[in-house]
C-alpha cells in the first residue's frame, strides 16, 4: 500500500497506483482525495525498458545467444517496477478529474466517429 498524498495512510493499492492517470484517479478510502502517478511513471520506466531490450537483442544476435536477451528482458522488467513503486503519487483537485474526463471523452466521441466515417 502507498500513502495518500493528503492524509499520508497507506490507503492507495499496488494496482491502484499503476493504473492511476489524471481522468482514473486513485481515491482515498479514508480522505477521498484524488491522485495519481502519471505523469512520471510511464515514460522513463518504459524508454528506458525499451533501449534497454533493444541494446540487450542485438547483443544476443550478435553472440547468436537468447541470454542476453532474456537478461534484458529482466532488467527492464525489475527496472520498470522499481521506477513505478518510487514515483510518488502527486494530488488531483476534483476540478482536474472532471476536466481529464471530459477531455477522455471527448477525444473516445471524436474516435468512434472517425471509426463509422472511414
Ligand atoms: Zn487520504
Amino acid at each position: 500500500m502507498y500513502a495518500c498524498p493528503s492524509c499520508h495512510e497507506p490507503t492507495i493499492g499496488y494496482f491502484r497506483k499503476w493504473l492511476s492517470y489524471p481522468a482514473v484517479p486513485a481515491r482515498c478510502s479514508r480522505c477521498g482525495a484524488y491522485s495519481h502517478s502519471y505523469r512520471l511513471s510511464r515514460g522513463v520506466g518504459v524508454v528506458v525498458a525499451a533501449v534497454v531490450v533493444t541494446l540487450c537483442g542485438f547483443a544476443a544476435i550478435a553472440v547468436h545467444s537468447a541470454v542476453p536477451l532474456l537478461l534484458g528482458l529482466a532488467i527492464s522488467l525489475m527496472f520498470y517496477a522499481w521506477h513505478w513503486h518510487r514515483v510518488q503519487l502527486e494530488l488531483l483537485s476534483p476540478e482536474a478529474v472532471a476536466a481529464a474526463r471530459a477531455g477522455e471523452s471527448a477525444f473516445g466521441l471524436l474516435a468512434l466517429i472517425a471509426v463509422f466515417l472511414r
